[in-house]
């Protein structure tokens, strides 16, 4: 065991949220709430879940269409690109992990934010690479506490960088960068660089904020964009992203793509969540309502936020936030402490249902008021 590679030895491995009903079991109650994770409180498209009772009887014993056809052609026609363009992932972390086995290696380097997706490093220290961390922008910023610092990235531009990650929205903080920002950017690296931006959180964005992937990618062939079905579609457990490119980055992704990475569920249910697009619009209806509450609400009780265009809300309590964390999960509300990130004393808070939101609000009070 001691010939794993250097980076996989130094990783610490991802700590996903705790499961919701180990705590109502741990605490013996059935109201638990779970804002930890960035999942849609809707659930998902109620034509999914019928799709999913009614096929799952024929569908088990087949293997799936392996080049995911029909949800490719799909996804091209809602975003106005050739099908070869796309790159089915499981979820949009095997995006990552493709993009990390085709361009990274020993004596090679990434480069991310600090306060970036933690599977940026994972991804990285696998393939034995270095990971090159540029600092975010201070925590007193006045427009983007803790957000990413391009210009800062272009000047980390080595000679041995092959791949960069950039969040938009960027977990775990909320900040966005501006469609001029990312363009800027794309303009100083050189072509054998390709830059991953990961936009897991698209469509919670006010729609100024968003870029055009497709203006984007016709001028920028070192450019993949990823996208996730977990987010606004809902369907987190099933595993479905994608990423979108020129074909022949695409190409060069599929060539380290398990042949069946997408189950046949996930693929059908992919295809009716893109359908429905009213329920997106309803996701995000919801998102922007309550996000802008949870951040007034929080505010009101003399706490900072990071500002945030995602379905989270990152929440300064400026000391180590580890008593309030587990203050909420002994009441049984469940939400992501930031220590993990080197961000002691933050709590990251999914935007929930409203009841959940209020059930947050109130509980975090009740810690307050007792610590005061
Ligand atoms: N990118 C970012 C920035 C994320 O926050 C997440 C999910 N937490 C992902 C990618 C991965 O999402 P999935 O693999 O479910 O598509």
């Amino acid at each position: 065991l001691k010939n794993a590679l250097p980076g996989v030895l130094q990783l610490a491995p991802y700590q996903p949220g705790m499961p919701l009903e180990e705590l109502q079991r741990r605490l013996g109650v059935k109201d638990a709430i779970k804002l930890a994770s960035n999942e849609n409180p809707l659930g998902a498209s109620p034509a999914v879940c019928e799709m999913l009772a009614a096929t799952a009887r024929g569908e088990l014993s087949r293997y799936p269409d392996g080049g995911g056809f029909r949800l490719k052609k799909k996804l091209a026609a809602y975003h106005g690109v050739d099908a070869d363009c796309i790159t089915l992932g499981n979820g949009s972390n095997d995006l990552l992990e493709f993009v990390s086995r085709v361009f990274l290696g020993p004596g090679r380097a990434a480069l991310f934010s600090q306060y970036a997706f933690a599977v940026y490093s994972i991804a990285t220290q696998a393939q034995n690479a270095e990971a090159i961390v540029v600092p975010a922008l201070p925590r007193d910023h006045a427009s983007m506490p803790m957000g990413h610092d391009l210009e800062g990235f272009a000047r980390e531009l080595r000679d041995d960088v092959a791949a960069v990650f950039i969040a938009n929205p960027n977990n775990p903080t909320g900040t966005w960068l501006a469609p001029e920002q990312i363009e800027a950017f794309l303009e100083e690296v050189p072509e054998q660089v390709v830059v991953v931006l990961d936009e897991a959180y698209f469509d919670y964005q006010a729609p100024a904020l968003r870029t055009d992937s497709r203006a984007l990618l016709s001028r920028y062939p070192n450019l993949l964009v990823t996208r996730t079905f977990s987010k606004v579609y809902g369907l987190a457990s099933l595993r479905v992203g994608y990423g979108l490119s020129h074909p022949s980055l695409a190409d060069l992704l599929n060539r380290v793509r398990q042949p069946f990475n997408n189950n046949s569920l996930a693929l059908l249910a992919a295809e009716l969540a893109l359908e429905d697009q009213d329920f997106v619009r309803k996701s995000v209806e919801l998102n922007t309502r309550e996000l802008a509450r949870m951040t007034a609400e929080v505010h009101a009780l003399g706490l900072k936020t990071l500002p945030s265009q995602a379905n989270f809300l990152t929440i300064d309590f400026g000391r180590d936030a580890s008593p309030i964390h587990q203050g909420l999960l002994e009441r049984g509300v469940i939400v992501r402490p930031m220590g993990s990130y080197k961000m002691p004393d933050f709590i990251r808070v999914s935007i929930g249902t409203g009841e959940e939101n209020s059930r947050f609000i109130n509980t975090l009070k009740d810690i307050l008021k007792m610590s005061s």
